[in-house]
Parts: structure tokens; C-alpha cells; sequence
């Protein structure tokens, strides 16, 4: 599975320049990536391309089970922009999210879908710290495993822990 995004509002702006637009794409990706580990899915990597693309790749297609934290992790990645630049374009991930839920049948509101925006800001306020690393590694090496953003972790939170708040 594929999730695909785009920091495409900011790539708009006149000024802001292309390592700018990089780093966006970084701080998105890694809160994909931070949330993704944080909630153990079978995340593969991550990457950013030079026209501030960015993927979270998983390594195997999700089960029905996982649709929640999944959606969680997609919320995850604007939050992570809106946390560090003060605002963030969503629209690519809602969009992708609403066609999941379409595709599994899933009719959630607009008060659910908020909920769930909602844990990914607390949960990327709570992983600040290791989203910054994350999304300065990926600015160097444009590509990172789920190993190698693993490491970067501090101790692994317990499964549910920030679920369950
Ligand atoms: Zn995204």
C-alpha cells in the first residue's frame, strides 16, 4: 500500500524555496513514519522526491483491523507540518482516507474523522522530538527503512497506549 502526498499549498507559494518545500515534505513524511511505528504497522519506508512528493510505503496490504490506526497515521502527517510550520494542506490525505473508507464500506462522520485528527495531533505533539530527527534524516538521505527510523526512536510505546486516551 501506497500512501502518497503532496505539500502541494506551500509548493505554491513564490517564495518559499525548493529546500523549504523538501523540508515539509520531510516533517510530513516522518510524522507518517513516527505514527506508523508507534502504533507497530508494517511499515516498509519512507522517501521525499526533489518536487516535494512524499510516500509511506508498507511492506503488506492492511487488514480491515488496522483502518483506525491507519487513519490515524494518515492524519499524521499534516499534523506533523501544522506542528512545526503552523499551518498544513490535508487535502491529499483526507482524499485518500475518504476513498479507503469508501472501498471497505466504512461511513464515518465528520465528528469521527475529526476525533481521529485529533489523536494524530496529540500523538505528534507527544513524538515531536523523534518526528525532527526522522524528517532530518530524510532530508540527507532522501529514502529511510522502518529499521533505520526504528532506531532513531526512544523506547518503543507500549501498543495503545496513546490509543486508548
Ligand atoms: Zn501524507
Amino acid at each position: 500500500m501506497l500512501n502518497g502526498c503532496q505539500a502541494g499549498r506551500k509548493a505554491e507559494r513564490t517564495n518559499f524555496h525548493m529546500f523549504d518545500q523538501l523540508r515539509c515534505a520531510a516533517t510530513h513524511e516522518a510524522g507518517h513514519a513516527v505514527a506508523a511505528l508507534h502504533f507497530w504497522m508494517p511499515l516498509l519506508e519512507v522517501s521525499i522526491e526533489p518536487n516535494g512528493v512524499g510516500a509511506t510505503r508498507y511492506a503488506r496490504r492492511l487488514g480491515f483491523g488496522e483502518i483506525d490506526r491507519w487513519v490515524c497515521v494518515s492524519y499524521a502527517g499534516p499534523a506533523a507540518e501544522l506542528a512545526v510550520y503552523g499551518d498544513a494542506d490535508e487535502a491529499g490525505d483526507l482524499r485518500v482516507i475518504k476513498q479507503m473508507l469508501k472501498a471497505l464500506d466504512l461511513h464515518w462522520g465528520a465528528d469521527q474523522l475529526a476525533e481521529y485528527r485529533q489523536r494524530a495531533q496529540r500523538l505528534v505533539e507527544a513524538e515531536r522530538a523523534a518526528i525532527g530527527a526522522v524528517a532530518s534524516e530524510l532530508l540527507r538521505h532522501r529514502r529511510l527503512t522502518a529499521d533505520a527510523i526504528a532506531a532513531m526512536l526512544p523506547v518503543p510505546v507500549p501498543e495503545g497506549a496513546l490509543w486508548a486516551a
